[in-house]
């Protein structure tokens, strides 16, 4: 049982512990390429903040994971059998009634660790910070933590090089054999405004990959996987410290 994981813990642990932060996780349910589990960004994201709230837990920190929430927004991926989406406006509901009982209960640091390239956490934590002033909520998205290019050879955003090595390290059991690997080969918009980055179109996934996957994964190794977890978590682990300290008050300098 490990005391900073609340799907583990009990009451009797509880009913006298005081939390400095909530983390919630947040991933989606959606195809990965041809060979990684629907559920990898779910799996991905379990794994990644119990090993850093471990790490900011051995230094001091009390932080609490709570469940990680298995549904995002798929809205480019309807006609994908059996993605599952969760409309931004479903994810304000949600995190509205989490955050009303952290509020209510004291615990006013929530940290949101998005697993999933398809939630936008930006617009729904200024809102929740309006409606919530005593709470200080932030999010963070682990491909951004390192530079991926120091880990890994191929560039991707989706069942790529780096999420087939977390999920060789993580979970090899759920990887198919990689002769059944796609090649993650994707289209980009003819408007090149677009792929410049300064204009913005949701992409039709299913007319942009055929296997699903944006990046080719096959130099994806279980040690690279293994790396890029570890320096990703001790990072985090810093973070989540960090916040599990910060005086909220006096945040700027
Ligand atoms: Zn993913």
């Amino acid at each position: 049982m490990r005391p900073y994981i609340l799907a583990e813990t009990n009451w009797k642990a509880l009913k006298d512990e005081k939390f400095d932060l909530a983390i919630l996780p947040w991933g989606a349910t959606e195809a990965h390429n041809y060979h990684l589990p629907y559920a990898t960004d779910n799996i991905q994201a379990d794994y990644m903040t119990a090993e850093a709230a471990r790490v900011a837990w051995e230094r001091g920190g009390k932080p609490i994971v709570l469940p990680t929430l298995p549904f995002g927004v798929n809205t480019g991926q309807s006609d994908i059998y059996l993605d599952i989406n969760l409309n931004p406006s479903t994810q304000l509901a949600i995190l509205t009634d989490i955050v009303e009982v952290l509020n209510k209960q004291e615990v006013y640091k929530l940290l949101i660790f998005n697993g999933h390239g398809g939630n936008n956490f930006k617009p729904l934590v200024r809102e929740l910070g309006y409606k919530f002033p005593k709470m200080f909520i932030s999010f963070c998205f682990f491909p951004g933590v390192l530079d991926k290019d120091l880990y890994f050879d191929e560039k991707g955003d989706h069942a790529d090089e780096m999420e087939t090595s977390l999920m060789l390290h993580l979970r090899p059991d759920l990887v198919l054999p990689k002769e059944k690997w796609g090649d993650g080969a994707s289209k980009k918009y003819k408007i090149k405004s677009f792929s410049e980055g300064w204009a913005w179109a949701e992409r039709k996934w299913s007319e942009i990959s055929k296997d699903t996957g944006v990046g080719n994964p096959h130099k994806a190794t279980k040690e690279k996987g293994e790396r890029f977890f570890k320096d990703v978590t001790l990072k985090m682990g810093d973070f989540i410290y960090e916040l599990c300290k910060a005086d909220t008050n006096d945040l700027y300098e």
